[in-house]
């Protein structure tokens, strides 16, 4: 089968790469970990970018000396509380965009039969509908590898593959698949997996820090249409 004609499995991020959310989950996070731990302000100087909810919980309880209350009872009362409280900062947020080209991209992607789109994100599935449904974007992806499956973000490309099989009952192999993210464990995570690192820089991190880590593919935003689409070997 030539390259073009095999099947590909394209993995979307979601923060910084689909949407910015405009701060949403992070003053959830904030506020959740306060009404659930009893510490203000846990969150200050604490980057999210690429890591899992999971990860992030497990971080913050251990940056606070409260490491010992990590087990499956808080961190359920901890992400019951987060998901209640991010539908709260959606519902009056004022901030937040989609990322140039990505409705376009996405419509180009759809259109070709050999190509399945899902997600890859460190979000747990839940807090991912409620970011994406406020842009009509969660119903374009069918499923994906998400927080919740893993703790840590390499992990994640195998379970998305998993769930592509599920889904599309065809079996993608990884020099087939591409993990389009903005953050330097976007492509970390790409490496892991044996997948392709499409990297763009519409997210926290700068375009000349991607580039030192080699991506195979890197853009300042996924306006470019044709360029990204030849970047995922389509068309
Ligand atoms: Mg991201």
């Amino acid at each position: 089968m030539p390259p073009s004609a095999r099947p590909r499995l394209v993995l979307f991020d979601i923060d910084g790469t689909l949407v910015m959310s405009g701060r949403i989950g992070s003053r959830a996070v904030k506020r959740a970990f306060h009404e659930v731990f009893g510490v203000e302000d846990a969150t200050t100087g604490v980057l999210f970018d690429g890591k899992t909810d999971p990860g992030i919980l497990r971080e913050l309880l251990e940056l606070h000396g409260l490491g010992h209350r990590h087990c499956d009872d808080t961190r359920a009362a901890f992400f019951q509380r987060y998901l209640e409280v991010l539908a709260d900062e959606r519902a009056c947020a004022e901030t937040g965009h989609v990322h140039p080209g990505i409705h376009e991209l996405l419509a180009a992607l759809e259109a070709c039969e050999d190509v399945t789109v899902g997600l890859l994100t460190g979000n747990i599935r839940e807090g991912a509908r409620i970011k994406l449904e406020r842009f009509s974007l969660w119903a374009r992806f069918p499923f994906g590898a998400f927080g919740d499956d893993a703790e840590t973000r390499d992990e994640l490309v195998p379970i998305a593959l998993t769930r592509a099989h599920d889904f599309r009952r065809i079996r993608f192999a990884p020099a087939d698949t591409y993990v389009i993210g903005d953050s330097l464990r976007d492509i970390q995570c790409a490496r892991a997996g044996g997948a392709v690192a499409v990297a763009v820089a519409t997210g926290g991190t700068p375009i000349a820090e991607l580039a030192a880590r080699r991506p195979d593919a890197l853009f300042p935003d996924l306006s470019d249409t044709a360029r990204v689409l030849e970047a995922l070997g389509v068309g």
